[in-house]
């Protein structure tokens, strides 16, 4: 299949599972919008290093994810929008009682409201072009519930449950959009959690790899951020013109239970 001619904007792409999601937008001929709150040097060479790798249009435009404003502005700036996929996301692990009202607010806002903006921000476009893809990378979060993690679980249930109205809302157009949730995937978001969980449940690193990011994982593997890309891919082709509104898990197994 080939995305020749389309733009894919990707928030939150200069690690992780949005930089996967870019390279393998990026190698099916799409142009590629790279994103995050920084602007350093580095962030504008990883797009000319992936425009160059696949011969395509790739610019970094930064953009702070937590602020409404700046995701418009990013869609606004980024001219085109036929894919949009909305990744940006950070986490915080603590019980309820003791949960930093400010983690708590900027989980919310990057990890839910960002995709509310965004996708505002660029149906237009799509509309305009007659074509396009609303891609939001939810979790088994956004589906199932863990301890310690409730901004975190509450913003990705509400982005599978945005994605819904999306599809319905877009349903009569060639537009789609879709929530793929990922179990684990070893990525700097899941390896700065690793700490953070063995301290919570008072356990070494690798007892909180075994026992409790992976305990309800049944495969026992990470996913991969390729895996993750291919499914972003599939989600662009015509054999996924008529999935919408919906879920699409690769979690392991997780949430079969
Ligand atoms: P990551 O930390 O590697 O990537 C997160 C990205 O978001 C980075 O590019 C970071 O710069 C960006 N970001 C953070 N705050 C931002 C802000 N204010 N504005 C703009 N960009 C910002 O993590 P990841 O694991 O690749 O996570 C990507 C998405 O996948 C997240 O939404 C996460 O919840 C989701 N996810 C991850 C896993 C996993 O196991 N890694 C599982 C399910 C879902």
């Amino acid at each position: 299949m080939s995305l020749k001619g389309k733009t894919a904007v990707v928030t939150g792409s200069n690690s992780g599972i949005g930089l996967g999601v870019a390279r393998a937008l990026a190698e099916a001929g799409a142009d590629v919008v790279l994103n995050s709150f920084t602007d350093n040097e580095e962030d504008h060479a990883l797009a000319a290093e992936l425009g160059k790798e696949f011969g395509v249009n790739a610019r970094y435009i930064k953009a702070d994810m937590s602020k409404g404003a700046e995701c418009r502005a990013l869609i606004a700036q980024a001219g085109t929008c036929d894919i949009l996929v909305n990744n940006a996301g950070i986490q915080h692990v603590a019980p309820i009682d003791e949960f930093p009202e400010e983690k708590w607010d900027a989980i919310i806002a990057i990890n839910m409201n960002s995709s509310f903006h965004c996708t505002a921000a660029a149906l237009p476009m799509m509309r305009k072009a007659g074509w396009g893809r609303v891609i939001n990378i939810a979790s088994a979060h956004g589906l199932r519930a863990s301890p310690f993690k409730s901004a975190y679980v509450t913003a990705k249930h509400g982005v599978v449950g945005m994605t819904k109205v999306i599809g319905l809302e877009t349903a009569k157009e060639p537009i789609t959009c879709n929530a793929i949730c990922p179990g684990y995937v070893l990525t700097p978001l899941v390896e700065a959690q690793i700490p953070d969980t063995a301290k919570e449940y008072g356990i070494s690193e690798d007892e909180a790899i075994e026992k409790v990011i992976l305990l309800k994982q049944p495969s026992k593997e990470f996913v991969t951020v390729e895996q993750i890309g291919g499914i972003a891919l599939f989600l662009c082709s015509d054999a996924a013109s008529q999935i919408t509104g919906t879920t699409i898990s690769a979690d392991g197994g997780w949430t079969s239970q």
